[in-house]
């Protein structure tokens, strides 16, 4: 059977026959001698290659293959082929005696030390890829070099939470040219804001926060943020002005802030302003969140049916299992006969079915959560986890 590595193996090799075939002819013409030939090793590599062995076939043709300026991509792409099959040690080997060489141009060396760091960094040699990288980053001639090192640095220096070097680097270039570094740029601002706000430095956290949102308008996370500060000095009025801002900026995060928003209402005893609120949300959005606490309230002031009522009215246009166990434990309210039994039962099904579901998912990987991530732990994108609508989330 030929795996696609042999697959990819036997390309190589009828390219590396090519061209070792066009270097004997041009041999050929400049001394004239009879026949064209291919080399030995050329055949022996062959052979092994049809006997599906891989590693000795590799082994001849990088041999039999001498470096020169022809040959230089056929070698980095072979140490490539080794990383990608997850041997990053032996393609750290073929790009390291590559850069040896001395006749490599500024570019062929370049584009050495790109692959390199890229096996360094398959093998968690963070440090000495973050060496070679950042020589490239500021050696390099050409731009597209310099771009490729720039990104695999950014994303280094993101593993090693090495936030404002990021910065540094992604600084304005990719943050201009690429919309996830754009977006990443302003979470990393945010780390550091929230290490100002547990060193007590909240003036310096406001000062980053600000450039974040100046990065990128739509960082909720910023805005958040922004308003933890004001509720780490009491100011609830602020705080209610910050976490209003936020489903403008992306209405799915209108669920991620009826907690915190409600806690602000209730610190300045302003339940009818909460109230107001969600009904203004309630005309305009369909989440589960909003008509839960609506019903919440309702239940306060108006009593059980009321709460009853709304819930009933808005499961019937916009079903969702969230509101069916919120109607049971209205239901629950008071009710000491036969039914409870019942009703605890389903209780315990809706419960069972909530809890095995996540709460909110990134959209970039499809990765669920109960808790919301800023940055996903599957894909590592920034600011793509959401809660989730529908049938069984908001
Ligand atoms: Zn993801």
């Amino acid at each position: 059977m030929l795996d696609p590595l042999l697959l990819g193996l036997l390309v190589a090799a009828i390219a590396i026959g090519w061209w070792l075939g066009r270097r004997e002819r041009r041999r050929a013409r400049e001394q004239p001698a009879p026949g064209v030939s291919l080399p030995r090793d050329y055949f022996i590599g062959l052979n092994h290659l049809l006997n599906e062995q891989p590693d000795r076939a590799i082994e001849t043709f990088v041999q039999a293959l001498e470096v020169n300026s022809d040959t230089i991509e056929t070698h980095i792409a072979l140490g490539n082929l080794f990383r990608s099959r997850g041997e990053a040690d032996r393609a750290v080997k073929i790009h390291q005696n590559l850069l040896a060489r001395p006749t490599l141009t500024p570019h062929q060396g370049g584009l050495v030390q790109l692959e390199l760091s890229r096996d360094f960094l398959h093998l968690g040699l963070l440090d000495r890829a973050e060496r070679l990288l950042q020589s490239l980053v500021k050696d390099v001639p050409d731009e597209g070099l310099r771009d490729a090192a720039k990104r695999l640095l950014v994303d280094l220096l993101q593993r090693e939470k090495e936030w404002q070097q990021a910065l540094d680097v992604a600084t304005p270039q990719l943050v201009r040219q690429d919309a996830d570094i754009q977006r990443a740029a302003a979470h990393w601002l945010c780390e550091l804001a929230q290490r100002d706000r547990h060193n007590a430095s909240p003036g310096m956290a406001r000062k980053r926060l600000r450039q974040a949102l100046s990065i990128d308008e739509s960082c909720v996370r910023a805005t958040w943020l922004l308003a933890e500060l004001e509720r780490d000095t009491g100011h609830y009025k602020a705080v209610i002005r910050h976490l209003k801002r936020i489903p403008e900026q992306d209405p799915g995060f209108l669920p991620v802030i009826l907690e915190p928003l409600h806690e602000a209402y209730r610190r300045l005893e302003d339940e009818s302003g909460w109230r107001a609120f969600l009904e203004t949300k309630l005309q305009e959005t369909h989440f589960t969140s909003v008509v839960i606490m609506l019903a919440a309230s309702r239940l306060n002031t108006e009593g059980q049916d009321a709460a009853i009522e709304l819930i009933s009215e808005q499961l019937q246009a916009h079903p969702s299992l969230r509101g069916v166990d919120y109607l049971m434990d209205l239901y629950l309210i008071g009710e000491n006969h036969g039914d409870r039994e019942r009703l605890l039962l389903l209780k315990q099904h809706t419960q069972k079915l909530l809890a095995a579901r996540p709460r909110h998912r990134c959209h970039r990987c499809g990765f669920g959560s109960a808790q919301l991530h800023w940055q996903c732990p599957r894909c590592q994108s920034w600011g793509t986890t959401k809660p989730i609508t529908g049938l069984e989330g908001e």
